[in-house]
């Protein structure tokens, strides 16, 4: 005879635990594609849109770049944050965010990548290589 008055629920929910892809990459380092047909770097394409060539190569930015564009959003978040356009030392541009103050962050600023992927939306972040708070020592 079974006994059905056993009160512990025996479920085998031990995957259900917060586990990190074991497979993630170094999130600080970024990677882009560079065309081995014509040389044109890009940022997470499969066609290089210069010769439309799909041989390309994955290598490793240094992380260095200039702010080209950046705008302010205030959409769905309690704070402004800034999307910014960043074009990398190696010549691809990504879209990322700029820490610190969205006011002081201007076109031809130089930046550095500080995490590849922002654990809350994947994006980018850089931060800026002249610190605008030591400028006036
Ligand atoms: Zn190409």
């Amino acid at each position: 005879m079974y006994h059905p008055s056993g009160s512990v629920t025996q479920q085998a929910s031990g995957s259900a635990a917060g586990v990190l892809d074991p497979t993630a990459q170094d999130t600080d380092a970024m990677f882009y594609q560079r065309c081995t047909w014509c040389g044109t770097a890009m940022y997470h394409r499969l066609l290089c849109p210069v010769c439309q060539g799909s041989d390309l190569r994955t290598e490793r930015s240094e992380g260095i770049g200039t702010v080209r564009h950046s705008t302010i959003v205030h959409r769905n978040t309690p704070a402004a944050r800034n999307v910014s356009l960043i074009e990398m030392s190696e010549g691809f541009v990504v879209r990322g965010r700029v820490m610190g103050p969205p006011v002081g962050i201007h076109s031809g600023d130089r930046v550095r990548l500080s995490t590849a992927k922002d654990p809350v939306r994947g994006e980018p972040v850089f931060q800026l290589l002249d610190e605008p708070y030591r400028a006036w020592t």
